[in-house]
């Protein structure tokens, strides 16, 4: 008689929080340099030694989604200068109980790589763009790129598995009127789900301060002088507030982690590019897999520490409370987002 055996328990934290989202940095380099995440010279670049090998980010994949987690987004730094990326899609995207595969990118080699991530399984992306004014994009990024980033775009458009397109925009007190109209406009015009997301304190400069967070209300206010909108109903553990134009023409939406913390619903953990797990974007420690697994330990043993990281995840971030405030040991380029 073959005797069923239970699944393993979900990973349900202190707080009551059952985790369903993990967030996998595949590399911690980038071709970019936003000045609100890293210096123009970049950052002390991981060796490839300790970089998470596609055995390694399958293996811990698969551990994860035995243990309940539906939703895999890949991150970087960025993403797509991992050589063979579509490779480690297709091996991801074939984990049995494995819901969602989703990708952030800067969208720069999207024109040559949506094809290649679509066919491998890639379920949706979200493409991270800050400005559609061609000077202010490459002041920000220092880079002349959004060109190639709206190509990017257009490419992923080819391919309705990769649908909704969501394009992330932080937003920072600099950020016009008409750069904010412009954006609602390219989700009228494009059907892309456009979000306005608040600059966090994670950049490597450590220069970030409350006076450079433009809340997301205040966006919000803006776009309503000018369009009607409609709220969208959010999944649970959702960090996006959306509402879409009254006359059914596109989405917008509001990540407001500073202003409006979505901490009580977080469902999350990131796995960064050296195999270190994390808690809480803002964690100021990490729990090691890495180490461990290439050290011979079993599944079992990898899961003792995965259900001893989440029995101490953070209950919420604490950005607004001043001196309690400890910023992270870590910069946005070296976690994933
Ligand atoms: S700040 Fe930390 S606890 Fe809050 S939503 Fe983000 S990851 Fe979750």
């Amino acid at each position: 008689m073959v005797m069923a055996v239970a699944p393993p328990a979900p990973l349900v934290d202190q707080f009551g929080r059952t985790i369903r989202s993990l967030r996998v940095s595949v590399t911690d380099r980038c071709n970019f340099r936003c000045l609100y995440c890293m210096p123009e010279e970049g950052l002390p670049w991981l060796p490839n030694t300790r970089l998470m090998t596609f055995d390694e980010i399958e293996r811990l994949v698969r551990l994860f989604v035995s243990l309940g987690i539906r939703e895999v987004r890949l991150t970087g730094g960025e993403p797509t200068l991992r050589a063979g990326l579509p490779e480690l899609i297709r091996r991801l995207a074939a984990i049995p109980g494995l819901e969602d595969l989703s990708l952030t990118t800067n969208g720069f080699l999207l024109k040559k790589l949506a094809g290649p991530l679509a066919e491998a399984g890639l379920r949706r992306v979200n493409v991270s763009l800050d400005s559609l004014d061609r000077a202010r994009f490459a002041q920000l990024t220092r880079r002349d790129a959004l060109d190639r980033v709206l190509e990017g775009l257009r490419e992923v458009e080819k391919y309705p598995t990769l649908w909704p397109i969501k394009v992330n925009a932080v937003t920072m007190p600099e950020m016009s009127e008409e750069d904010i109209l412009a954006f609602c406009e390219l989700a009228r015009s494009r059907a892309y789900v456009v979000r306005f997301l608040e600059y966090m304190p994670l950049d490597a400069a450590g220069n970030w301060d409350l006076s450079q967070v433009l809340p997301g209300a205040t966006v919000l206010a803006i776009i309503r002088r000018y369009y009607a909108l409609v709220p969208v109903p959010s999944r649970p553990g959702s960090t996006a507030r959306c509402w879409r134009f009254a006359d059914g023409r596109g989405e917008i939406g509001f990540i407001n982690p500073v202003t409006e913390p979505f901490c009580a619903e977080c469902n999350r953990l990131r796995l960064t590019a050296d195999g270190q797990l994390r808690t809480c974007l803002f964690s100021t420690g990490d729990w090691d897999l890495l180490t461990p697994l290439r050290a011979g330990a079993s599944d079992g043993e990898l899961t003792a520490i995965i259900r001893a990281a989440v029995a101490h995840k953070e209950k919420k971030h604490r950005i607004n409370e001043g001196a309690a405030f400890v910023r992270p040991n870590r910069s946005m380029s070296q976690i994933g987002g």
